[in-house]
């Protein structure tokens, strides 16, 4: 069994917040156990808590069209919350309720370990740059720690607002070359890299 099947176990079992008794299923996360990117949305909605998979209604379907534009399926990133379990009626989580399924973002993405994080909306944005405004910064990808941070509009609120929709659209298109970026190697200096590879290779 992997760590990863472990979380799951454990989110699936949660009761530290009181979600975890209104909830239909918990909605751990899915996609596969070394993905290169990985999404985050906000928590579940109708649709997830019923069937305990993340971005299965009108965004989720919305998200596989973004997904399709630069040539991916579902199946190729993974897809996580994070919040683990729906909010009553889809109201905006508390933050008590984002602050006691933070261990579980956390641990997923130390296992994930992904090269390219994409955040989907305001929540999951303010897990990696707190105090930002995400009308400022959608779009403009930066490093944290080992990761390559990507910060987007929810696709549902794209959804809902035709002028967010323009905007995803346009920053899901950077994503290929963000990730070509993040996944190459590491620079190294002059003084010590290939300068020193060449020398050797005179001897
Ligand atoms: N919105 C989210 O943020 N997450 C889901 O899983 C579905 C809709």
């Amino acid at each position: 069994m992997s760590k990863l099947t472990d979380l799951y176990r454990e989110i699936n079992a949660c009761q530290r917040c009181l979600l975890g008794r209104s909830r239909t299923k918990a909605v751990p996360g899915e996609g596969p156990e070394n993905p290169a990117i990985l999404f985050i949305g906000e928590a579940p909605g109708f649709h997830e808590d019923q069937q305990g998979r993340p971005f299965v209604g009108a965004a989720g379907h919305f998200l596989e069209q973004l997904l399709a534009s630069i040539s991916l399926t579902r199946r190729d990133v993974y897809i996580g919350n994070v919040i683990k379990c729906r909010p009553p009626g889809n109201r905006d989580p508390f933050p008590a309720e984002v602050e006691a399924c933070k261990p579980f973002l956390d641990q997923q993405i130390a296992l994930l370990k992904p090269k390219l994080v994409v955040t989907l909306g305001r929540y999951s944005m303010a897990r990696f740059f707190a105090e930002a405004s995400i009308s400022r910064i959608h779009g403009r990808a930066k490093r944290v720690g080992e990761v390559l941070v990507l910060p987007l509009y929810h696709p549902a609120a794209a959804l809902h607002q035709p002028r967010y929709r323009q905007d995803i659209e346009t920053d899901f298109l950077k994503i290929p070359d963000l990730l070509k970026e993040a996944t190459a190697p590491e620079e190294t200096s002059p003084a010590e890299g290939p300068g020193e590879a060449q020398q050797l290779s005179l001897f």
